[in-house]
């Protein structure tokens, strides 16, 4: 099957009792038993669910896994993965690192034992200086929020394979459309379901999809101990947004090249991030790793004056002041005082996080509007 079709069918089947096409939303929390210990391969919800599991198979089916396990949140899918660690063990990760992540790692995770190393991965090679025998993963995001920078999934993958580590790809910002970790050799690929995959800003949710079976039962064995699952309804939600993914991320990339084309040309933008350019330093990786350049937007203002962008950003109509992105409709927001006010004003100018920098989700409405939107607001 083809990636369009897998969207619409991959995993499915039509309901065995009723022919509804669409799984129904079983909002059940436990099962009946003919006798004990004898039921229909359910037992209760937090263990499995019907509605579940359809997302689940199509979750494995769009990122050519064999396992897919849906969670709470983004988060909690990412608690999954740390929970495969024990005190001691060591993490390399992006250092463009969503800050939800980060938060979780060093908060919560570091004070269980277990380390994690914060590095730039524009060049794979970084990677080996950190690597000792209590290294047993790589966490890796990209693109990264906000920066849009690319890290090689595939010189990565050598240097996880080389020594042993297991990889984790962030693929929320990418979506299986555009890029295919485990097809490029990852071990795991998470999302935030919550972005592309639900696509309608209705639903906070997560996933983990692997291809090995053994991995999979140990991140089962933690989902169903640690109990972070989702519910019935949430699943229907995401498994109705997966059926448009490839229509949506289509015009999201549409969108964002004439967005980041206008941007470049316009008399007061400093600088647009955006990796379809072919000035981008990782254009080229970009090219090699994905399919397109995705709807994710940041520009700087020439000045770099907060006031300047903190009055666009209000000024907009179309565009939504608000965090998230992936959604149908446009977002925009402001990292320094937003997603990244947490960071120290030093340490996020580092990475690029100037005051005046506006981030964009591109939505799929018109182009014109959008553009005569953030023409009014700029002016
Ligand atoms: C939103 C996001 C997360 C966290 O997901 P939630 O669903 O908000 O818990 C993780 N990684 C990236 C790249 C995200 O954008």
């Amino acid at each position: 099957m083809e990636f369009n079709t897998k969207v619409i069918h991959g995993g499915q089947q039509h309901d065995p009792s009723t022919g509804a096409v669409m799984p129904p939303i079983y909002q059940t929390s436990t099962y009946a038993q003919s006798s004990p210990g004898k039921h229909k391969g359910y037992e209760y919800s937090r263990t499995a669910n019907p509605t579940r599991t359809a997302l689940e198979k199509a979750l494995a089916s769009i990122e050519n896994g064999n396992f897919g396990l849906a969670f709470g949140s983004g988060l909690a899918a990412i608690d999954a993965v740390a929970k495969l660690l024990k005190p001691g063990d060591e993490v390399i990760s992006t250092n463009d690192l969503y800050g939800g992540t980060y938060r979780l790692f060093t908060k919560i995770f570091e004070i269980f034992g277990i380390k994690f190393h914060f590095i730039g991965m524009d060049n794979a090679d970084n990677i080996a200086k950190y690597i000792n025998k209590n290294t047993k993963m790589i966490w890796v995001e990209t693109p990264t929020n906000p920066m849009l920078n690319i890290i090689d999934i595939e010189a990565v993958v050598n240097i996880a394979k080389l020594n042993k580590l297991l990889l984790v790809v962030d693929n929320t910002f990418a979506t299986p459309y555009l890029q295919l970790p485990l097809d490029l050799g990852a071990d795991i690929v998470m999302h935030s379901a919550t972005k592309y995959l639900g696509g309608h800003s209705d639903v906070v949710m997560g996933a983990l999809i692997v291809n090995d079976e053994k991995l999979a039962e140990e991140i089962y064995r933690i989902q169903n101990s640690s109990g972070a699952i989702c519910g019935p309804q949430d699943s229907f939600l995401v498994l109705r947004g997966i059926k448009t993914l490839h229509l949506r991320v289509q015009r999201h990339c549409e969108n964002g090249e004439a967005i980041a084309k206008w941007l470049a040309n316009h008399p007061k933008v400093d600088k647009v991030y955006w990796p379809g350019f072919e000035s981008h330093p990782n254009h080229d990786i970009a090219k090699k790793q994905m399919r397109g350049f995705g709807g994710m937007i940041s520009f700087t203002l020439k000045g770099n004056s907060l006031e300047e962008s903190h009055e666009i950003v209000a000024k907009v109509k179309i565009f939504c002041l608000a965090e998230s992105l992936g959604g149908v409709e446009s977002l925009i927001g402001h990292p320094a005082t937003m997603t990244h006010a947490s960071i120290p004003k030093e340490e996020r100018e580092k990475s690029g996080v100037v005051d005046s920098l506006i981030r964009l989700s591109v939505g799929v409405e018109d182009i014109e509007d959008l553009i005569a939107d953030l023409d009014n607001a700029m002016a």
